[in-house]
């Protein structure tokens, strides 16, 4: 179980974000520090699952539906090629544990994934 975060304040609106999809069960804005000519994110509104593991295991329509909402976003704000990244624990860079997708697109053409 997600404890809650800063994007429970989001889905609250208590966050103000510039909503860029929504769907009944996620939705999806602008990341504040993008990393990417586009950077985005996909968020279930459920705080139920704190990474895409237990998401997967819990509830993969959902997971599909991110899928969704991603693709549908790199086709609105880039050319519907995108990178999806699920940081999944603190030593591989998540900092907020309520499962979230990066969509990140917009001619990555760098061949780093890991930074190192
Ligand atoms: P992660 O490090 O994978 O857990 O990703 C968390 C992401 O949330 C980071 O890329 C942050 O820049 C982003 N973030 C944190 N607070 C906000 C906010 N208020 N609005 C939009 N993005 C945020």
């Amino acid at each position: 179980m997600a404890a809650d975060t800063v994007f429970s304040k989001i889905i609250a609106g208590e966050i103000p974000v510039e909503k860029v999809a929504e769907t009944d069960r996620v939705i999806a804005f602008p990341d504040i520090a993008p990393q990417a000519p586009v950077h985005l994110l996909v968020v279930p509104k459920t705080s139920e699952y704190a990474n895409v593991v237990e998401l997967a295991a819990g509830d993969p329509s959902l997971l599909a539906e991110m899928i969704e909402v991603a693709q549908q976003v790199a086709q609105q704000y880039a050319d519907g090629q995108f990178r999806l990244v699920f940081n999944t624990g603190a030593n591989a860079g998540q900092t907020i544990f309520h499962v979230h997708a990066h969509v990140l697109a917009g001619e990555l053409t760098e061949r780093s994934l890991g930074g190192a």
